[in-house]
C-alpha cells in the first residue's frame, strides 16, 4: 500500500521511521510544515516528499497525520491544499494526534462526503514508545477501516484497542489517559518534593517506590529526569495543557467537576507562564510549580 505521513515531530518522526523499516509500504510519502525536516528523513529512509497534505493524499491509499493541535489538524484536512480537497473512495485517513472527539468527528464528516474513510487513533507511550514501536493505540471508527489500518498500526504500536465504532471513541479514551497520567504526574512530583525535603537517599526512593504499588510509567520514566533536572521534552507542557483543556471542556459539558484535573492543569499553566518558552519543556518540569505551591 502507498502510505503518506504528515507531521514529523517528536512522535511522528520515529513512527514514520518504524513504518519505513517494516517494509509494508510500497511507497512512503512524507510531508511536514518545515519541509527540511521531511527532506532529511526522506533521504535517510528512502521516502518521497510532498509539498502539501493534498499532494500526499493524491499519491497515497492511506494517510497518517500526527500534528500538534486542533487548528493544525483542521489545516491539514480542511484548509487550502488540504486532504479533503482530494478525498475519494479508496482513501483511508487516520489522525493520531490528540485533539478531542469533536475535532475528529468534523474531519470524518468532511471526508465521508467524498467517500473517504477515517479512523481516529491517538496514542500513549511517549517518545520512548514511539521509538520502540510499542505505543498504545486507541482507535475509533468502523471495524473494516481499523482492520485495513491494522498492519500500519502494528509497525508503531504494541497494543491496538478498538474503542468503538464511532469516530471520536479513541480520542475520548485518550483524554481518560491524559487525566490519569497528569494526576499521576502530580503525585510523582509531590512524592519527590517530599523526599527531597526529608533528605532521604533519592536514588533509593526511586528504586524502592518504583518496584512497589505506587510504581508507574511516570515514576520510572519521568521521576529520574526530575531528579537530574533534565527538562527536555518528551511530551511538551504546551501539548499537555491542550489535552487537559480538551478534557476539562468535555467534562464540563457532561456536568462533571474533576477537581484534581483543575489542580494539575493550574500547575502546568504556572510552569508554562514562569518563563518564555517553558511550554516547550517536558511535562516533568512541572515539579518546580509543585515545589513552589
Ligand atoms: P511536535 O514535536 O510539536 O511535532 C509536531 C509536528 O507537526 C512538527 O514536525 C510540525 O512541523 C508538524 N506540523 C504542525 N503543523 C503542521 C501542518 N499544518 N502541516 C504539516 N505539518 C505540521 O509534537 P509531538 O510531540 O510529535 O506531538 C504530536 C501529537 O501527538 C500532539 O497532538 C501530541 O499531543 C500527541 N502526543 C504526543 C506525545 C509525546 O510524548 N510527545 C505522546 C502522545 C501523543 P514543524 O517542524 O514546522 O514544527
Amino acid at each position: 500500500m502507498r502510505v503518506g505521513f504528515i507531521g514529523l515531530g517528536l512522535m511522528g518522526e520515529p513512527m514514520a521511521r518504524n513504518l519505513a523499516g517494516s517494509g509494508i509500504a510500497s511507497s512512503l510519502i512524507l510531508q511536514n510544515r518545515t519541509r527540511a525536516k521531511a527532506e532529511a528523513l526522506a533521504a535517510e529512509i528512502g521516502a518521497m516528499v510532498a509539498q502539501t497534505p493534498r499532494a500526499v493524499a493524491e499519491q497515497a491509499d492511506v494517510v497518517i497525520t500526527m500534528v500538534p493541535d486542533v487548528p493544525d489538524v483542521e489545516q491539514v484536512y480542511l484548509g487550502k491544499d488540504g486532504i479533503c480537497e482530494v478525498g475519494h473512495p479508496g482513501l483511508l485517513c487516520t489522525d493520531m494526534s490528540t485533539v478531542g472527539a469533536d475535532c475528529v468527528r468534523r474531519i470524518a464528516g468532511a471526508l465521508a462526503a467524498s467517500g473517504a474513510g477515517f479512523v481516529d487513533a491517538p496514542v500513549s507511550g511517549g517518545t520512548i514508545g514511539a521509538q520502540a514501536g510499542t505505543l498504545s493505540i486507541m482507535a475509533g471508527g468502523l471495524t473494516g477501516s481499523l482492520e485495513a489500518l491494522r498492519p500500519v498500526f502494528q509497525t508503531m504500536g504494541g497494543k491496538i484497542v478498538h474503542c468503538g465504532e464511532a469516530v471520536g471513541s479513541g480520542q475520548t479514551t485518550k483524554l481518560v489517559n491524559q487525566i490519569v497520567g497528569a494526576l499521576n504526574l502530580e503525585a510523582v512530583c509531590e512524592g519527590l518534593v517530599y523526599a527531597g525535603a526529608a533528605g532521604v537517599d533519592i536514588e533509593a526512593v526511586l528504586e524502592a517506590v518504583g518496584a512497589g504499588a505506587a510504581g508507574s510509567w511516570a515514576w520510572s520514566n519521568l521521576g529520574p529526569r526530575m531528579v537530574r533536572a533534565d527538562n527536555a521534552p518528551g511530551f511538551k507542557i504546551a501539548h499537555q495543557i491542550k489535552d487537559l483543556r480538551l478534557a476539562l471542556e468535555a467534562a464540563e459539558a457532561m456536568g462533571l467537576s474533576l477537581p484534581g484535573l483543575r489542580l494539575v492543569l493550574g500547575h502546568f499553566e504556572q510552569t508554562r507562564d514562569a518563563a518564555i518558552g517553558n511550554g516547550e519543556l517536558g511535562t516533568q518540569a512541572m515539579i518546580a510549580a509543585v515545589k513552589n505551591a
